[in-house]
Parts: C-alpha cells; sequence; structure tokens
C-alpha cells in the first residue's frame, strides 16, 4: 500500500535498522524500544492485521514466525528468551496498520506471568 509506513520501510524509501531479512520476511529495530530489544517483524506484503492476515494468506503466519525463530537464534535473544506480541485495534492499541510482530528482550521483562 503506498501510504503505508511499513511498505515504505519494506521498499527502502524510509530508513530503518534491519536485522533479519529474507524473501518474504524483514525484521527491524522499532524506533521507540521498550525493551533493551525491540525488533519488528513484517511480511513484505501488506496486510492490515493479524486477522486480514489470517483470512487472506494463512500461509505468512508461518512466514514471519520462521523468521523470528531463525533470527532469535543466530542472535542468542532465544537462549535468554523473549516475548512476541502483535496489536489489533484501538483496545489493542495498534497503532501502524501493516501486519507486525513485536518481538521483545534483550532483558526480564515485567507483566505477563510475572
Ligand atoms: P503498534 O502500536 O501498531 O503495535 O506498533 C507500532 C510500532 O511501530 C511502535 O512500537 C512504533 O514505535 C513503531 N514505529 C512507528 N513508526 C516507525 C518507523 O518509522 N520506524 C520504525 N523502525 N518503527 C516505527
Ligand atoms: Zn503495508
Amino acid at each position: 500500500m503506498s501510504d503505508c509506513i511499513f511498505c515504505k520501510i519494506v521498499k527502502e524509501e524510509i530508513p530503518s535498522t534491519r536485522v533479519y531479512e529474507d524473501e518474504f520476511v524483514i525484521g527491524f529495530r522499532d524506533l521507540n524500544p521498550l525493551a533493551k530489544e525491540h525488533l519488528l517483524f513484517i511480511h513484505r506484503d501488506h496486510s492490515k492485521d493479524i486477522n486480514d492476515l489470517s483470512d487472506a494468506n494463512p500461509a505468512q503466519l508461518s512466514d514471519v514466525f520462521k523468521a523470528i525463530s531463525s533470527y532469535s537464534k543466530s542472535s542468542g535473544l532465544a537462549s535468554s528468551g523473549f516475548r512476541v506480541v502483535t496489536n489489533l485495534g484501538s483496545d489493542g492499541c495498534q497503532t501502524v496498520f501493516h501486519t507486525h510482530f513485536h518481538v521483545l528482550g534483550g532483558e526480564k521483562l515485567g507483566g505477563f506471568g510475572s
């Protein structure tokens, strides 16, 4: 989508610090990190949110999770652990409407289960 900032990041029209890329997926650093390590993983193809993606192209979910798995193992993030979060809609506080998965780690995270 032409007015989507994450599509612009995919096309490198907006700069980002990429940590991962393959044929389907890119991973890059969040502009406003909420943890020592805060990455965003997105499919190169535009979808609005996880429901949109699951309806239209559910295989993209495995593309993204394979990428997260690969990155987390090669970067060492998986050895200490991490959290994956996706927000949807208003109550979920979604602000960018290109499906994305926050990968948070690099330190002990508060919140869920602690
Ligand atoms: P949401 O609230 O939609 O789940 O998350 C959107 C995330 O995108 C936020 O954490 C925000 O900091 C990040 N973000 C927004 N614009 C940009 C940008 O231009 N570059 C990068 N790297 N991250 C962005
Ligand atoms: Zn997009």
